[in-house]
């Protein structure tokens, strides 16, 4: 590679929001034909909304979720929060499930917040609910602690996304390219799908736990393929890593940031594909 070309493209991608850290990033660029991309935050705004609280005492439930939640960063959290609107209890013993959930004690309780797996099975009384729900396309969180029974599922939160406006095009200019895009979500099978026809990619994996990100990129990469992955941040450091190439879009968290070989600042998911033809186009001039 010419010094003086990467000077240029870098200038030129940094001037449209795209910074490719160093000379893998430049030459791994130009062999991925697979683009990985993640749901929420990355495809979605992230700006999550409440739309519905299940239960039968739905108070309780958000209150109790609301208080898990301030410790967390994810955006559904910051949704649960802002719907509480204040009526919000003390969290002590905070932790965090990175693609899971969160726990905390609340009023004495462990309240955990997130994929039903981590409390249990939905209670026959929420599961028509549940299932109208995740049918709509929306992100559905369980609420469990243990009331005296045993921990239980007690209720959940149903949350409304929007995909992006850029996600489409840049699925559209990802596939003009001749890459293979792929969409890839811990979110339930009906939310992912929802998004996935939204921007059109038909290539879905959901309902993953955190080590199934992992897997996935490497059971692709074993088949051949040269991986890009990307995602916003909070808790995607660990597969932008696990690709040949991570992209980190949007303002980031740290932790994406650092595992990331591309950052876009630029909040606009057509920057991926620019970004791939930036470095293909250095390619040529180096060459
Ligand atoms: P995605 O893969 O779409 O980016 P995440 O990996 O961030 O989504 O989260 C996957 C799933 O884990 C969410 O759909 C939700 O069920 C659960 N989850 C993760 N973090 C939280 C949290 N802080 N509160 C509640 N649920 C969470
Ligand atoms: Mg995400």
């Amino acid at each position: 590679a010419t010094p003086m070309a990467m000077v240029v493209a870098s200038g030129r991608g940094a001037r449209r929001g795209i910074f490719l850290k160093g000379h893998h990033a430049l030459e791994t660029s130009r062999r991925v034909d697979t683009v990985v991309l993640d749901k929420t935050g990355t495809l979605t705004t992230g700006r999550m909304a409440v739309v519905a609280v299940l239960g039968s005492a739905p108070d309780i439930v958000l209150e109790r979720a609301a208080a898990v939640e301030r410790g967390s960063e994810h955006a559904i959290a910051g949704a649960i929060v802002a719907h509480a609107a204040g009526a919000v209890g003390e969290p002590e013993d905070f932790e965090a499930l990175p693609g899971l959930g969160a726990r905390a004690r609340v009023d004495g309780v462990s309240v955990t917040v997130g994929r039903p797996d981590l409390v249990g099975a939905v209670p026959a009384s929420l599961s028509s609910d549940w299932a109208a729900a995740e049918a709509a396309g929306h992100t559905v969180v369980a609420v469990g602690w243990d009331a005296g029974d045993g921990a239980a599922v007690r209720g959940a939160v149903v949350l409304a996304d929007e995909v992006k406006p850029s996600a489409a095009p840049a699925v559209a200019a990802l596939r003009a390219a001749g890459l293979h895009p792929v969409l890839l979500t811990g979110d339930h099978e009906r939310a992912a799908r929802t998004v996935a026809d939204a921007v059109g990619i038909d290539d879905v994996v959901a309902g993953v736990l955190p080590e199934g990100k992992l897997a996935l990129l490497a059971e692709r990469r074993a088949a051949g393929a040269v991986v890009a992955m990307v995602g916003d941040g909070v808790n995607d450091g660990p597969a932008l890593a696990a690709a040949d190439l991570g992209l980190a879009v949007g303002s980031g968290a740290d932790v994406a940031l650092d595992a990331a070989d591309v950052i876009l600042v630029r909040d606009d998911l057509t920057a991926v594909p620019e970004a791939l033809a930036l470095a293909r186009a250095t390619h040529r001039t180096i060459r």
